[in-house]
């Protein structure tokens, strides 16, 4: 049974489904769902992951579970006993460790296939893609951490051919993100082509490559080189044109990790999380060596065994990560304007998943999880290095500690927000006719439809904040990774400043005051969504179409659809050319 059959059932029924262990009650379970008598978690448990709370019933009994001070939950009018088990995580060897301990601090419990039946888990989270039986079989009440078909952007080779693809479909213009790329080999003659046509044209100058192999990830196998004797490949390998002016901080190269969920393909929804890493190079840009890895390459996986990791480093520090929240900061006290270059980054992310989107398979009850890697060049122009599939979540330094735990934890709201939503509104269905609102309303705290902003002010053209300092105020102290201003200004003291590979003439960057609309340490949020539907428990019924997706969930906030038109346009079937269209009118009106 598929997410949709399990929103059709009623509440009673899930309710019903987690009552078998209660003899004197009549059960009302479909047969799909009376497979197990021990079974998984449902309703309630999401209530309280949502941060709904059920108050508990008077006089129960102590459970194993209550000593364990495991979260559990009474529903007042159910018979003594209902006792509503934890949530339950299923993993493998390859679970990241921070996912198992973000989930046990949140009161789920581990899957033990000695102790509960082979379908008593509610998500399933591991790094490598699920097979398609296994998305087949996935009950209601079961998520699973990939979605099929995912991996055609993950694949260096894949992506390339896709985004081609899409630039000679809808033009070059919108699809310029992306470094030229020759997929090896059989773009191999293109190469040598378009290699020695412009050595031609830049003369004495000289220009750079970067071989990649197609499958390897952490900058394993990777070659730089400018002369073409130097050049190596193997099958599976892609050729790109190595972008050689970076935006350099403290003469160091950096690129940005970027998390973005989709939690589904049909209808797209995308989220983008609005805190991420900025991961530098440990030496400084050369590029007149280009076999140093360590200033040339910004994985951390390579330069933490550097011996300039543990050094501070002008300007950067000591380490090789920042928060995406600090980056900013210094961006802004360069006076750039960090609100346009995340726009971009948002429009990169929805124009690169909209070249798979079509030909992904439906699958219910998944996500995914994505890390797309962005190098920042001197012009403040984005550009696409990779999309990586299972992103590292290792905790290596105390910036990988506060965005990964908060990440992790903020994947697990979005997920169960967006279920827990599908499941109250068919409840509220069956009980009363189609007063889908007026049960939201009523469930949670009254928000009313109007209370919502039309749908078009979720688009990422509108500045919302910037007419008002005390939603400033506000979106600033929900942002707990924002780097204090004193850190900030710590950091901004230095005295020789590199923010780009040209020669800048300032000594010391220029501090604004930190109040200015500009300056808000979380400007994004709040260009998705008025004050009025920010609360984690108030879902935005904007559109006859269909429900519109929560606009956020913790740090993630819905980057598509982005208006009632994509929202329509992403209704059976994905009408991309229509999309395209929108995020055209939306690019010009961002340059009139
Ligand atoms: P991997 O999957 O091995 O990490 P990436 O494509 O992310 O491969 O490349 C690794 C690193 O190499 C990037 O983080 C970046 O620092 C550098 N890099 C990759 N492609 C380019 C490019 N086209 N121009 C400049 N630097 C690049």
């Amino acid at each position: 049974m598929r997410r949709r059959d399990l929103c059709s059932s009623t509440q009673s029924q899930v309710l019903g489904s987690l009552r078998t262990t209660t003899p004197a009650f009549t059960l009302n379970i479909p047969p799909e769902a009376n497979h197990t008598e021990q079974p998984p978690a449902g309703l309630g448990a999401r209530l309280q992951e949502a941060g709904v709370s059920i108050p508990p019933r008077r006089g129960r009994p102590t459970s194993t579970l209550e000593k364990k001070k495991k979260p559990h939950l009474m529903v007042e009018d159910e018979p003594s006993g209902a006792l509503l088990k934890p949530l339950v995580f299923r993993v493998d060897e390859t679970t990241p460790a921070v996912v198992q301990s973000v989930l046990l601090e949140r009161g789920w419990n581990k899957f033990d296939k000695q102790e509960q039946n082979a379908e008593d888990w509610n998500l399933y989270w591991r790094t490598s893609s699920f097979r398609m039986t296994e998305h087949n079989n996935v009950k209601p009440w079961q998520q699973l951490n990939h979605h099929p078909g995912t991996t055609k952007l993950t694949r260096k080779d894949c992506l390339a051919k896709h985004l081609k693809h899409m630039r000679r479909m809808y033009g070059t213009s919108l699809y310029q993100f992306i470094p030229l790329t020759f997929v090896m080999p059989n773009d191999y003659t293109k190469f040598v082509a378009e290699y020695f046509q412009e050595r031609q044209m830049l003369g004495t100058k000289h220009s750079y490559w970067i071989c990649k192999p197609a499958e390897l990830s952490r900058g394993r196998g990777i070659l730089i080189f400018s002369d073409f004797k130097d050049f190596i490949f193997d099958d599976m390998y892609i050729v790109q044109k190595y972008i050689s002016n970076p935006l350099l901080i403290g003469r160091y190269k950096c690129d940005l990790r970027i998390y973005v969920c989709v939690t589904g393909f049909k209808p797209l929804t995308i989220y983008v999380y609005q805190e991420g890493l900025v991961r530098f190079a440990t030496e400084k840009f050369d590029l007149s060596n280009l076999q140093n890895n360590y200033a040339h390459l910004t994985n951390s996986s390579i330069n933490k065994s550097g011996a300039s990791y543990e050094k501070i480093k002008e300007v950067i520090g000591h380490g090789c990560k920042w928060t995406l929240s600090r980056f900013f900061s210094y961006l802004r006290s360069w006076d750039v304007d960090d609100l346009l270059l995340w726009k971009k980054i948002h429009r990169m992310v929805i124009l690169t998943i909209l070249a798979i989107a079509p030909s992904v398979p439906f699958a219910a009850n998944c996500f995914e999880l994505l890390g797309f890697d962005i190098l920042i060049d001197d012009n403040l122009k984005p550009w696409l290095l990779e999309v990586n599939y299972s992103p590292d979540l290792t905790l290596d330094c105390s910036t990988d500690v506060l965005v990964k735990r908060k990440l992790v934890h903020d994947i697990i709201d979005l997920i169960y927000l967006n279920g827990l939503r599908n499941e109250e509104r068919e409840a509220s269905n069956a009980t009363h006719g189609n007063s889908n609102i007026d049960a939201a309303k009523s469930d949670r705290g009254g928000l009313d439809a109007h209370d919502c902003p039309p749908y078009d002010s979720l688009s990422f053209t509108s500045r919302m904040y910037n007419e008002d300092d005390s939603v400033v105020e506000k979106a600033v102290s929900v942002r707990p990774e924002a780097a204090p201003a004193s850190q900030l200004e710590g950091e901004m003291s230095g005295q020789d400043f590199h923010l780009s590979t040209r020669e800048m003439t300032q000594s010391k960057p220029k501090l604004r005051s930190r109040h200015t609309p500009h300056k808000t340490l979380m400007p994004y949020a709040s260009l998705f969504q008025s004050h009025s539907c920010k609360t984690k428990t108030s879902p935005c019924v904007l559109s006859d179409h269909g429900k519109a997706p929560d606009p956020q969930a913790g740090n993630f906030v819905l980057v598509f659809p982005f208006n009632e038109a994509t929202l329509g346009a992403s209704r059976n079937g994905l009408n991309v050319k229509r999309i395209i269209q929108e995020l055209q009118k939306l690019m010009n009106k961002q340059h009139s």
